[in-house]
């Protein structure tokens, strides 16, 4: 089936189908096989040559063993490869083996020197920091990128928007001053829907597939869209290392893709209305939200990223015991890690998501991170404000609550944004 040239809705419908019809059935079968019959000695042995080295499944080869090859995690990867607009895509077992991943293929490739750009998620920033997979970290602001290339430097990597508080970067100007090293973009919280940093000069595009691309809180995964040449380097370190992509998980996976644009823009749209709503409570010191007036210095919105997202982080005035109160106060909204579900989720990065981080570049105390999901706007408004007055706000009172639920029957909950 040719997807290439449809609209991206199309293509998260119909990606990584081919075959399927052809094969009498309207979706993917699910092969659980470990092993697969390798035909003559010689297919045998060839088949491993070109799969161990990174090359896709020839025509009349055997997949030979799962760790090399698996049908249903090769059409996640071309669906999502399809959707970002790279040659492909290779996945993993969650977000950070696929970062893990990456890392690897740079210091075996003798450049382990590796510069990023702050803030990022806490796990990614972690194993920066503590150099575990044998990189060397220079943490630098857009401004001090080209500055800071040494002739070992092998990766930039970014975030944007950026975990928890939502900075935007500009893909393009770092992109040209990172020049010939690989820039390596976390794509996860704007989704391929909102943002493509491929156009925008990305060697690498990641994601923890576990969020959005899932987008049920019940599958773990990871996938890094890229170029041919950084795809065939990224199967032979999973093939070597193991970080694999179930295929149950895979399945989901390609399956979340499908509903992908349309629940990403309900999310938006409901976060968006939320946001506005919460920067007037006088609980709330500060929504960091980058639909917000003010929020997008570089003009960002509507150019690199087609709109803000669904995640918001709020700055409780009352600081760190309200932010607490705040979040053990929610109850429609789940407090819980993780993001990009179905589900509204609430938790407090500076205990949790971005506990390892360093002090200078941790979240404030009185920052709590929420991911609104496909619930009506008006049951969250009613939760989050409910939370708020609990978190102890001064003048929190009737008038604040009331015009809340007055503006929530004009609001049209999941307005395509
Ligand atoms: C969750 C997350 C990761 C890590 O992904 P896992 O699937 O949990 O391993 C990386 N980057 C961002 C932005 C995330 O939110």
């Amino acid at each position: 089936m040719q997807t290439s040239s449809s609209h991206l809705e199309t293509r998260a419908v119909h990606g990584g189908m081919n075959g399927v019809r052809e094969s009498g059935s309207h979706v993917p079968v699910i092969d659980f096989s470990t092993t697969n019959p390798l035909g003559s000695v010689e297919t045998g042995g060839l088949s491993y040559e070109e799969l161990a080295t990174g090359h896709d499944l020839g025509e009349g080869r055997s997949a030979v063993y799962q760790r090399l090859w698996q049908p249903g995690v090769a059409r996640f990867e071309e669906s999502l490869a399809g959707l970002e607009g790279t040659d492909g895509a290779v996945a993993f077992g969650s977000g950070m083996a696929a970062l893990a991943a990456v890392l690897i293929a740079t210091a075996s490739a003798g450049r382990p020197h590796v510069i990023a750009v702050r803030p990022l998620y806490g796990g990614t920033d972690h194993v920066l920091e503590s150099g575990l997979l044998g990189t060397e970290v220079t943490w630098a602001t857009v401004d001090e990128v080209a500055g800071a290339i040494r002739p070992d430097t092998g990766l930039v990597v970014v975030e944007t928007p950026a975990n928890p508080t939502l900075e935007l970067v500009d893909l393009r100007r770092l992109a040209d001053a990172a020049g010939e090293v690989p820039l390596l973009v976390d794509n996860t919280f704007a989704t391929p829907v909102l943002q493509r940093p491929a156009e925008h000069g990305a060697t690498l595009v990641l994601h923890s597939a576990t969020k959005y691309l899932g987008g049920h809180g019940d599958v773990m995964g990871g996938v890094v869209a890229a170029d041919r040449d950084w795809v065939e380097r990224l199967r032979r370190v999973r093939a070597l290392t193991g970080g694999l992509l179930h295929p149950m998980a895979a399945y989901l996976l390609h399956r979340g893709l499908r509903t992908l644009p349309l629940r990403v823009r309900a999310q938006q749209a409901t976060a968006r209305e939320l946001a506005e709503r919460l920067a007037g409570h006088p609980a709330v010191a500060r929504v960091h939200y980058p639909g917000l007036p003010g929020q997008d210095p570089l003009g960002l919105l509507g150019t690199q990223l087609e709109g803000p997202g669904s995640i918001i982080a709020l700055e409780l005035a009352g600081g760190f015991d309200a932010a607490v109160r705040f979040t053990e106060s929610c109850e429609l909204v789940t407090h819980a890690v993780s993001l990009g579900g179905v589900d509204s989720l609430v938790q407090h990065p500076a205990s949790l998501t971005h506990r390892p981080v360093a002090g200078e570049a941790k979240p404030g105390e009185a920052v709590v991170r929420l991911s609104i999901g496909l619930e009506h706007v008006d049951d969250l408004a009613a939760d989050l404000f409910a939370a708020l007055d609990a978190a102890g706000a001064p003048e929190v009172g009737g008038p604040v609550a009331d015009q809340s639920a007055g503006d929530a029957d004009e609001g049209a909950s999941t307005r395509a944004a």
